[in-house]
């Protein structure tokens, strides 16, 4: 009986051993790094616009910063201008996008709507939407951008929409990075 105890309390030590040596995690491989979203970097010049400068510099950092697979920034001299920016008697618009690095959009700020109490910014950056390839879209409401001037002109944001914001991710994710030439729309 004892020694038969003992086998048993050898044999059981011995299990658990193995138990414990299996149960041990396999060295599982490093997770896969995300694949790192590439940055299309936009210029734009307003040399022709410049009572509107602070309003497109503050619509180029919202569209940065809401939509980080675009970087839009001031041309330097010599540099290709892929947005200009003009100032405009009439009413805003602008050649509809995506616009690439290799090719070029031009926006007509329209002096029209300014005298018509809408907010600057959200006219630039409603424009700069076209650019980056978005229709309009008039649904009234305020928290959409591309509604333009279908809200009400006491509407202030600037932000596009989650939705608008994700057509233009797309936009300019890697897949779409190509450089096809524009057809030339105008939307207003
Ligand atoms: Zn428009």
């Amino acid at each position: 009986m004892q020694r038969r105890t003992l086998a048993l309390v050898a044999a059981n030590a011995l299990l658990g051993a193995a138990v414990v040596v299996g149960v041990a995690t396999p060295a599982t491989a490093a997770p896969a790094a995300a694949p790192v979203a590439a940055v299309t970097t936009l210029t734009y010049d307003d040399t022709q616009a410049q009572q509107y400068a602070t309003n497109d510099a503050a619509a180029a950092a919202i569209w940065n910063t809401d939509a980080p697979n675009v970087h839009i920034v001031k041309a330097t001299r010599g540099q290709k201008v892929n947005i200009k920016i003009v100032a405009d008697p009439g009413w805003p618009h602008t050649t509809l996008g995506p616009v690439r690095p290799s090719t070029s959009v031009q926006i007509w700020f329209g002096k029209q709507a300014v005298d018509e109490g809408f907010d600057k910014t959200r006219i630039i950056a409603h424009e700069m939407g076209h650019a980056l390839g978005l229709p309009d879209n008039r649904t009234g409401l305020c928290s959409d951008l591309m509604s333009g001037h279908s809200a009400p002109v006491s509407c202030t944001n600037a932000h596009p929409s989650p939705a608008e914001r994700a057509v233009v991710q797309r936009n300019y994710s890697r897949l779409a990075a190509s450089d096809a030439p524009l057809t030339v729309v105008i939307q207003d």
